[in-house]
């Protein structure tokens, strides 16, 4: 809703990942003038955000990252509850085999929200997982989303909010007041620091299980998750690799996303493959996001394995500063 006292600015944004559409749909919803310019031809196709499990995951992720993740994260998900009606809110599902146990106490040890629960209340949640694991952390307060549909909602409710949206297109219009630059690692011509790592993930159908919420399997070496899709589609991912490379997924990645859904159930055994996918995601050094501001330009970057999870919340920070020069000490630079 437009304000009365913010002065209303034509804004471009470059980039239509989910940082990109966020930060569309909010300026065209604060009354903005909005020009939302996508490279590629079809919308998403050249996105990290394309690839994403899309977990929205405050709590889990603090095992590796910082207060400042779950901070925003918590602030995205109520951003993402008051917008996107499809929002999945059942919590995440935490597991390890017994021999690693150990995992899971340090998980627990890690992270914050959750409880620790047995294998009678991990059947409650997930009856197909009964009587597989003896105990479990369950995290109420997360969510997911399917990236697809939730980023076709995005840009569609962009638009009605105004947005002109120009796919196939990446010249900046001369009559720009701000550019917000939302290019991920293609921002990496102007800032220099960020960096790609890589992630792969495979996308199964079975109609022999059904998972109700992200369940994560700890593995000393390779922790993975399965995300539900709905309709029998499940996400199993993701690797993360210090690489840039583009290739198509490993044979080595594979047996590991493949060897989790297993491990996980072994009807997973029977689920078809339908696709494999690898993305590489925009970080900086710290693994921190930032929101930089220079020569005109504010770049929001380095979302690094929270996209989704810090989106909305990035969005809102940089629509902020536009309209109030308001700046949070810890995103800004
Ligand atoms: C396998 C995998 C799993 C993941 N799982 C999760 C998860 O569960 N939860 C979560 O929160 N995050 C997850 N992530 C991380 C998340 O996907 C990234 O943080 C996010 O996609 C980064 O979004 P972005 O908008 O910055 O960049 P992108 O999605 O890469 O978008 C950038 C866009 O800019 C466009 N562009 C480039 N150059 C130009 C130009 N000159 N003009 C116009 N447009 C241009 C590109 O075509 C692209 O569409 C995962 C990532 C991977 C790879």
């Amino acid at each position: 809703m437009a304000s009365t006292s913010v002065t209303t600015r034509k804004i471009t944004i470059r980039g239509a990942g989910i940082a990109g559409l966020w930060t569309a749909l909010l300026l065209a919803q604060r009354g903005h003038g909005v020009t939302l310019l996508e490279r590629s031809e079809k919308p998403f196709t050249d996105a990290c955000s394309f690839y994403a499990g899309a977990m929205l995951a405050p709590y889990c992720e603090e095992e590796v990252a910082e207060e400042l993740i779950r901070e925003l994260g918590l602030r995205s998900i109520e951003l993402w509850r008051e917008t996107y009606p499809e929002l999945q809110i059942h919590g995440s599902l935490v597991v390890a085999q017994p021999r690693d146990r150990r995992e899971l106490d340090r998980f627990a040890r890690m992270t914050g929200g959750h409880e620790r629960i047995d294998a009678a209340r991990i059947a409650e949640l997930e009856p197909d997982l009964a009587d597989r694991f003896a105990t479990g952390l369950y995290f109420a307060g997360e969510g997911h989303v399917h990236p697809h549909q939730a980023m076709d909602y995005l840009l569609e409710a962009a638009r009605k909010a105004g947005t002109d949206v120009r796919i196939g297109e990446e010249e900046l219009p001369k009559a720009s007041d701000v550019v917000i630059d939302c290019r991920g690692l293609a921002a990496r011509d102007e800032l220099t620091e960020l960096r790609g790592v890589r992630g792969e993930r495979l996308v199964i159908r079975s109609d022999e299980i059904q998972l109700n919420r992200p369940v994560r399997l700890l593995h000393p070496r390779f922790p993975l998750y399965v995300v539900p899709w709905g309709y029998g589609f499940y996400l199993v991912g993701a690797t993360q690799i210090e690489s840039e490379e583009e290739g198509a997924v490993s044979v080595r990645s594979a047996l590991e996303l493949l060897s989790t859904a297993y491990a996980l159930h072994p009807a997973f055994g029977e689920a078809e493959i339908i696709s494999f996918g690898a993305a590489t995601r925009p970080a900086f050094p710290d693994n921190r996001p930032r929101i930089v501001v220079r020569d005109g330009h504010v770049y929001i970057n380095g979302l690094f394995r929270h996209g989704f999870l810090l989106a909305p919340a990035l969005a809102e920070l940089a629509a902020d500063f536009i309209e109030t020069g308001a700046a949070h000490s810890e995103v800004f630079s």
